[in-house]
């Protein structure tokens, strides 16, 4: 589909996967003035297609968009094709848990011209591929490297947009990090290096004698789908959360006094994923043994439960 100041969105359609040609002036290119989703559709047991959340991913773009100055995507419309999509061929995805239906819509600046000013016009699409399971072998706890130089993102900045230059920021921290035998990134913020902020693709959380903490949406970290899912669960379980900024110190503290309980991360590619290690300026804190804890199991198994249909979709997450 393709936007035109003068035109709006006109030219949606279907098309067989296969290279794009762009004008190497594109702002795309130069001036990275581009925005993208993640999401993902799940088949049930007796066949059914359906997707999760599809319409808090569609909020979140706008919002990204908005961000970025560029246009609002009609919701309503990119609904409907996702939900076509998905249906085309039921086989696209492979019967069993774990495999699911990866959906990447983005929005990318097409304008040719290299002044620096929000583009005229602009290309949006939607791809998808068929992802296996994330933890063939079951849940598994990540180690997390505590990044102490580089920032991702300021308060002020574009941290909250989902956009490509966010991700490229942090490569270079996540090269050295796995280098270390590290899976992701802690960022910490960009002001102090002190208040916790996110994971590379994940929110995180952490269960400190009974309540669970997780940081507050300050502008700069994204305001992940899972994230919000897991408060909305937790608060129905009636297990005390509490947003606010948290630093890393508080952490070790409550670790070195026993009081950490367990800390997972969310996302929609591994949906909780376990924290079994984290690394601060070279002090490592194990956590719960570097085992799962019970309540990332919990809300693993409710999770990914809804999302193929064998648990009672009682927050009306899933769309056929
Ligand atoms: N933070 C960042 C930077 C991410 O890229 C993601 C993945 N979209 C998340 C958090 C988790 O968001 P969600 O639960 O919507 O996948």
């Amino acid at each position: 589909m393709n936007y035109t100041a003068d035109e709006g969105w006109h030219q949606s359609r279907i098309v067989p996967y296969q290279p794009i040609t762009l004008d190497p002036a594109a702002k795309v290119f130069h001036y990275g003035q581009t925005v993208f989703e993640g999401l993902k559709a799940y088949k049930t047991a007796d066949g059914r297609v359906q997707v999760f959340r599809p319409d808090a991913n569609m909020r979140r773009m706008n919002l990204s968009n908005d961000r970025m100055s560029m246009p609002e995507i009609p919701t309503d419309l990119v609904l409907d094709a996702i939900k076509g999509l998905t249906h085309i061929d039921q086989d696209w995805i492979p019967d069993g848990e774990g495999n699911s239906l990866y959906i990447r819509p983005f929005i990318i600046a097409t304008e040719a011209l290299l002044g620096v000013q929000p583009s005229q016009a602009y290309t949006f699409m939607i791809i998808m591929s068929p992802v296996g399971a994330y933890y063939p072998e079951g849940i598994n706890p990540v180690k997390i490297f505590v990044e102490s130089h580089y920032v991702r993102a300021m308060i002020g900045g574009v941290g909250e947009a989902k956009t490509a230059g966010n991700y490229a920021a942090g490569l270079k921290a996540q090269d050295a990090a796995k280098e270390q035998g590290y899976t992701q990134v802690l960022w910490l913020d960009g002001a102090e290096h002190k208040y916790i902020e996110e994971v590379g693709s994940m929110n995180v959380f952490f269960k400190i004698d009974g309540t669970v903490y997780t940081p507050s949406l300050n502008g700069s970290i994204l305001d992940g789908i899972t994230r919000n899912s897991v408060i909305q669960l937790l608060r129905h379980w009636q297990v005390p959360v509490v947003e606010r900024q948290l630093s890393i110190e508080e952490i070790y503290e409550a670790g070195k006094n026993g009081k950490l309980e367990e800390a997972f991360g969310t996302g929609t590619a591994a949906v909780i994923s376990p924290v079994g290690e984290l690394n601060w300026l070279g002090v490592k804190l194990v956590i719960n043994g570097g085992a799962t804890g019970g309540l990332s199991e919990k809300l693993y198994n409710n999770l990914t439960g809804i999302q193929y249909g064998k648990l009672e979709d009682e927050f009306n997450w899933m769309v056929e």
